[in-house]
């Protein structure tokens, strides 16, 4: 029997239980830093397993890690999964129109409960094949909350739980096979609140002093500095407070939220930067106090290089998700649930990626069948989305690979997406996923030469150490985000 039929028996092993977790999880639909549900599934699930529960990680209640070890407990890896929903987006599984399961109600729009169950079902598979084939090693499981919300990773890498780490491997439900380089970029985002005076602003304008005028030249000044900003950061913003509705008051107290991204989480803060001194400057014109508070920030994810040539070899040998007559007709379905434009920017994706001759066929079959060859993700196209991976990537070599759990062009975030996390096309891509993870820690956990390389390039990469953008006064913002 080869390792791979070997691998997949494991894997075989824990459907059951990992498909259940995952549709449990699905059920929960738990907000961000509201897992509590979801988490204690986790755990109990773990514990059952012989793994060794530590709760509450970097002061966050959903947060915990399960480990277990094997022979000497060396090579240290890491596993890191999500189980936060998105609000609004409950839907009926596996159904192509809108129907939510409860009004309002939040939903796994971005495949969080695939996520994390995939982690459980590789932890416990990965840690049966060791003990049964004598290869030495510690597996843990990272319960990371609130990846959609402040994020969670940066402040348990901060509390340094990554430090002795030798590897993390990850995963996201996405359209694709492939593994994952798609350049998120780093961001931060804050707080700005200015004060003034207020005053009669008919009657006594002259005593008055405006803290909106400030917000306002703050935009303002944020908009002149959008020309002298390298291309693919991007500057973001919106009022949390316009002094009120009363135009017959000069407006002492404004607010707003900002969000800086940049390609590198250097470039990040030093732009972040910039757009304080221009606050700093709106309050000096206007004659008002200005203060800030960082509420959240990623560093940028850059996947090991050696560990993601390994980890797609693996991918290439696993093979992608074998899809049916019934999987293709619920995905042809769902891309009539989307509108016209959206149906136009899917075919010229599809075009980019696998060529314009390829598209009328992909249509009609649209679940992707095939695995991208890693060297074409190495050279990722720009990309502005930001995760809090970025940070684990930063502090331990890390890969996050993606798998179809979804149809081609399928957009995140969205009801369709609940639909699919839910249904057997999103746990065949779940299993996959499991499968090409398994064997990728087992290949790396029994090859120190590897684990030593993606160490030297992590050193030379972050300077010898994890450093967090977020100052140390920054908390998990539980129960306020
Ligand atoms: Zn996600």
């Amino acid at each position: 029997m080869s390792q791979l039929e070997d691998i997949r028996r494991y894997v075989g092993s824990v459907r059951e239980e990992t498909e259940d977790i995952a549709r449990r999880v699905w059920d929960y639909a738990e907000l961000p830093f509201e897992e509590y549900k979801s988490a204690d599934l986790f755990k109990k699930a773990l514990a059952e397993k012989g793994f060794e529960i530590e709760d509450g990680l970097a002061g966050i209640p959903t947060a915990f890690l399960a480990k277990c070890s094997v022979g000497t407990g060396k090579p240290v890896f890491g596993l890191l999964a999500e189980y936060d929903a998105l609000d609004t987006l409950s839907q009926e599984a596996g159904l192509t129109v809108r129907k939510p399961v409860k009004e309002g109600a939040p939903g796994h729009g971005c495949g969080h409960n695939l996520l994390g169950a995939a982690c459980y079902g590789t932890a416990v598979a990965v840690r049966d094949y060791m003990k049964d084939n004598g290869i030495d090693g510690t597996v843990i499981f990272f319960g990371c909350p609130a990846e959609e919300g402040a994020g969670s990773k940066q402040f348990i890498a901060r509390a340094g739980y990554f430090d002795d780490v030798d590897f993390c491997y990850t995963w996201h439900p996405s359209n694709y096979n492939e593994v994952g380089n798609t350049g998120s970029v780093a961001i931060m985002g804050a707080n700005f609140t200015f004060e003034g005076i207020a005053s009669h602003a008919g009657g006594s304008p002259h005593l008055g002093r405006s803290a909106l005028d400030a917000a306002e030249l703050m935009n303002i000044g944020v908009q002149f500095l959008r020309e002298h900003m390298i291309d693919q950061a991007r500057v973001h913003y919106a009022f949390t407070n316009a002094g009120g509705t009363a135009p017959n008051v000069v407006q002492d107290h404004a607010a707003l939220k900002y969000e800086v991204r940049a390609p590198k989480v250097s470039q990040m803060k030093e732009l972040f930067d910039r757009v304080v001194h221009i606050a700093r400057g709106a309050a000096e014109m206007t004659e008002t106090k200005m203060d800030y508070e960082i509420t959240m920030a990623f560093s940028d994810y850059i996947g090991s290089p050696a560990l993601s040539e390994m980890m797609s070899a693996c991918m290439e040998e696993c093979g992608a998700p074998v899809w049916d007559d019934a999987d293709y007709e619920m995905a042809r379905n769902m891309l009539k649930s989307y509108n016209e434009a959206t149906i136009s920017n899917i075919r010229e994706t599809l075009a980019e990626r696998f060529g314009a001759d390829k598209v009328d066929e992909l249509m009609e079959k649209p679940l992707h069948g095939g695995v991208i060859p890693y060297e074409r993700v190495k050279n990722p196209v720009y990309k502005s989305g930001s995760t809090d991976v970025g940070d684990v990537a930063y502090a331990s070599p890390t890969v996050m690979l993606n798998t179809a759990t979804s149809c081609l062009g399928n957009v995140g975030h969205t009801w369709q997406n609940t639909s699919f996390c839910g249904s057997r096309i999103g746990m065949k891509g779940m299993m996959k996923a499991c499968e090409i993870m398994t064997l990728a820690c087992i290949r790396t956990a029994q090859d120190p030469a590897l684990i030593a390389k993606a160490r030297a390039e992590l050193l030379a990469k972050n300077g010898g150490h994890y450093t967090c953008p977020l100052p140390d006064d920054v908390l998990p913002p539980v129960g306020k985000y």
